[in-house]
């Protein structure tokens, strides 16, 4: 018999339950594939970065595949329908008799599975896993049976949840004793504009489980102290991994509670407020699977879709390239722009800014932080921005406003994270770095820095009227 794993999300050896499942057959001949769709991808904003750090752990799952005997055969094709097409070829020509993958829950993807499952499941059969998520989706339900709307009601039935479920981290197959005899050709780069995917993020899983274990033994005890300090490098910078599937949820969790045995009890703690973020994670897939409009850029307040948003071209413009004026949120976007990873505070700031104070319509702002994310993912780049926008589920009331100056007072009051990326702050010191012009104008210097491209203030007004406007027109 042959079984073949096809590789989507899901791009380790280790706790992957699709392969694990297609290796526990000793006897089985066990083949994998990833089919790369560069215009799927286009469609859908992928970053070229992420593509390139796809690219890169692809090539390493190639190797410990082979190690083990499973060849990865790659094949690129431009959309979804075309892979499916594709791959029905492929599982005729190799004679499969078993299909193995694990869930995604987008859409798009739900969209194609289901068509492949109607063209294959006659042909052989098929295994479907949930794996990318610590609990499935539709799991987790209110007392009707329905998804819940807030988070914390969600967080508690998780829980709940969670300690009657087998969260059991899976171990890596081992070699097979009938290793594929045929040769799966190197991969090609994708046919997907290219960038560097840059040092902060090192290829591989042995790289994502260092810093997993690093980050559980050494920073989770202070992670509610540091976690909203960007200067500091207070979170785990694991999301890259988690977004491809290079990490799993359960790795996660399983090598905290070894850590910390008690990190579901102390709720009070650093490990329970890091596994809160994990939470949150499957809070916004569980919604985008209960709610499958999210994915279709819909709001999920209606009457938000009538906020009369303004056409500003220049202002998004100096947004995205973080010549804002605003130090804090200028210093977030050149770190988005530059490593392809933002610190959530700095996500939650600029895309306050970007809605509240620019009143420009949050979907762009989904669209540009999908276009650099090294760790983009459709479920919680939407529920962060329809979060910060006031639009979504459990989202912040309208009427609550961040201001941009005194969010960066609270949470770079020495400027430490500005300056690493504004230097033409460098001369500022310590105390004025949050309004540089003022500092500058006592100065009489002229500073070769933006003056804020909008007051704070009126700005507030003008959002607040237009969200009224269209909440009375509802
Ligand atoms: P840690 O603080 O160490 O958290 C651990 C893990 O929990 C993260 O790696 C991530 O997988 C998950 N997580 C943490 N916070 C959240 C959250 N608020 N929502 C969902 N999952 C969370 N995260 C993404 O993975 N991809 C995105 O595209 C994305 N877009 C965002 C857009 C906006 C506007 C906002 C406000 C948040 C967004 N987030 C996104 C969530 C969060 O900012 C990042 O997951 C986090 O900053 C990643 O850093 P970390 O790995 O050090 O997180």
């Amino acid at each position: 018999t042959t079984h073949l794993v096809w590789f989507r999300n899901d791009l380790r050896i280790t706790d992957n339950r699709a392969l694990a499942a297609a290796c526990a057959d000793v006897d089985a001949t066990v083949i994998a594939v990833f089919i790369a769709t560069p215009g799927q991808w286009r469609r859908h904003d992928m970053a070229p970065r992420q593509a390139a750090f796809i690219y890169q752990h692809l090539l390493a799952l190639q190797s410990s595949l082979a190690e083990r005997g499973i060849p990865l055969y790659y094949q690129q094709c431009e959309l979804f329908s075309d892979a499916v097409d594709w791959l029905k070829a492929f599982v005729a020509e190799h004679k499969v008799d078993a299909l193995f993958y694990n869930n995604q829950y987008e859409i798009n993807e739900v969209a194609r599975d289901a068509a492949l499952d109607k063209a294959l499941s006659t042909e052989l059969t098929l295994h479907r896993f949930d794996d990318s998520l610590l609990l499935p989706p539709g799991s987790v339900t209110t007392g009707e049976g329905g998804m819940y709307k807030v988070y914390t009601p969600f967080r508690r039935a998780f829980l709940q949840r969670l300690s009657e479920s087998d969260t059991r981290s899976l171990a890596a197959p081992q070699a097979r004793n009938n290793p594929y005899k045929g040769q799966s050709a190197p991969i090609k780069p994708f046919d997907y504009p290219q960038e560097e995917v840059g040092d902060d993020f090192p290829i591989g899983e042995e790289a994502a489980r260092d810093r997993l274990r690093r980050f559980c033994r050494e920073n989770v005890q202070d992670y509610l102290e540091q976690r909203d300090l960007p200067a500091i490098d207070g979170t785990s910078t694991l999301s890259p991994y988690l977004a491809i599937g290079v990490l799993s949820p359960r790795q996660c969790l399983n090598r905290l509670r070894a850590e910390h045995p008690h990190a579901l009890e102390k709720t009070d703690g650093g490990a329970f407020g890091w596994l809160n973020e994990l939470v949150w994670r499957e809070f916004y897939r569980h919604l985008l699977v209960a709610w499958p409009h999210l994915c279709k850029h819909k709001p999920f307040i209606e009457w938000t879709d009538g906020v009369r948003w303004r056409d500003a071209p220049d202002d998004l413009k100096a947004w995205q390239a973080g010549k804002t004026g605003y130090p804090i949120v200028d210093a977030a976007m050149r770190q988005l722009n530059a490593t392809g990873w933002m610190h959530n505070r700095l996500r939650m700031i600029v895309s306050s800014f970007l809605v509240k104070d620019l009143l420009i319509d949050w979907r762009s702002g989904e669209r540009y932080f999908m276009s650099q994310l090294l760790d983009g993912d459709l479920a919680a780049n939407n529920g962060g921005w329809q979060w910060g926008a006031s639009t979504g589920t459990d989202a912040a009331p309208y009427f609550r406003i961040f201001n941009p100056t005194t969010q960066g007072e609270r949470f770079d009051k020495q400027g430490r994270f500005i300056k690493a990326w504004v230097p033409e702050l460098a001369e500022v010191p310590e105390k004025d770095i949050h309004h540089p012009h003022q500092w500058a104008e006592k100065q009489r210097r002229v500073l070769d820095y933006p003056h804020p491209i909008i007051d704070h203030a009126r700005a507030r007004k003008d959002t607040l009227a237009a969200f009224e406007t269209a909440k009375s027109r509802a």
